[in-house]
């Protein structure tokens, strides 16, 4: 079963403390879609321009991502550049340029309209309505969103809240958007605001799921070499989701491994540029650094 996948699909230029990386594979989608990519086919949909290396839609190809849906357009892909301050915590964006992405309005293939597993990844809230309009009968829809949209676009973000089955936000996205600085509390507000299930990220020191079924509170996984942070919330997304669409059983029976899936997943971006460390991953090293985490955390 596909997952399908929205998001941005970008060239990223990106400075850490230990060096800059020009033009990189980056958005939402493509770090989400990779990330699901391990655990079965993946449907994206997105937009890129002429300017879009080959060897980028070649990566996508060997992550047996499904192409169909990705349209090539007359123009310059969507550019991103960010620097992160020297204790890779704080993050500046230097530069947006949204180029054919100003004017995408996708028209989903047939195959994608049947899909079962939805990861509406961050991106314009509308046009997370617009791709979700056409999905006939979607049984998990998860949906990731930043600040950028709680300030511009909040009131097509609660419209979507209404017709997701969870979301995804990080701690003082959550605050802002209950509008209370508890983050518990937080939690239970977004809830009455529609999704079943918030997962709340909270960076290097992890993630809590709040859902029908209480609390669930994820540790994240100690990285000694953080590279570079960027991406790490939407492969979260994307592990999580391509986990729970491949697991046989209830969503409710399989949130909580998902989300350290998640977790994992996102361990591994942030040990690489962009999605260098990603692309070189084995299945195996997922399931091993989930039996650690387990190990870790286990009382
Ligand atoms: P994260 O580090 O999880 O916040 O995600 C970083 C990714 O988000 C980069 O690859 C960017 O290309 C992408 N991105 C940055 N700004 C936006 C935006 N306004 N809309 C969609 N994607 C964005």
């Amino acid at each position: 079963m596909s997952v399908l996948i929205v998001g941005s699909t970008a060239l990223d230029s990106i400075t850490t403390p230990s060096g800059q990386y020009p033009r990189l594979l980056g958005g939402s989608a493509s770090y989400a879609a990779v990330a699901a990519s391990f655990f079965g086919p993946v449907q994206l949909v997105g937009v890129v321009g002429t300017d879009f290396p080959r060897r980028y839609l070649a990566l996508y190809r060997r992550c047996g991502i499904d192409l169909t849906g990705l349209e090539i357009r007359p123009g310059k892909t969507f550019h991103w550049a960010g620097q992160y301050e020297v204790n890779m915590d704080n993050r500046h964006t230097l530069r947006t340029e949204l180029g054919v992405f100003e004017k995408f309005q996708p028209e989903l293939p047939a195959a994608y309209r049947e899909a079962r597993f939805v990861l509406l990844a961050n991106i314009a809230p509308g046009l997370q309505a617009h791709v979700l309009d056409q999905v006939r009968q979607p049984r998990f829809v998860l949906a990731d969103t930043m600040d950028l949209w709680l300030n511009t676009a909040l009131a097509e973000l609660r419209a979507l809240l209404r017709r997701v089955d969870a979301l995804v936000i990080n701690e003082a996205e959550a605050r802002q958007l209950a509008g209370h600085n508890n983050l518990y509390e937080a939690a239970c507000r977004i809830h009455r605001l529609g999704p079943r299930y918030v997962i709340v990220k909270k960076g290097q020191h992890g993630a809590v799921l709040s859902g029908p079924n209480g609390l669930f509170l994820a540790p994240a996984y100690p990285v000694r070499k953080l590279i570079d942070p960027t991406g790490a919330g939407d492969t979260f997304a994307g592990g999580l989701i391509g986990y729970l669409a491949h697991r046989p059983g209830s969503v409710a029976s399989n949130l909580r491994r998902a989300v350290i899936a998640g977790t994992v997943l996102a361990s591994f971006c942030c040990e690489g540029a962009g999605l260098s460390r990603l692309t070189r991953l084995r299945r195996a090293d997922i399931a091993q650094r989930m039996h650690e985490l387990e190990r870790l955390t286990r009382f």
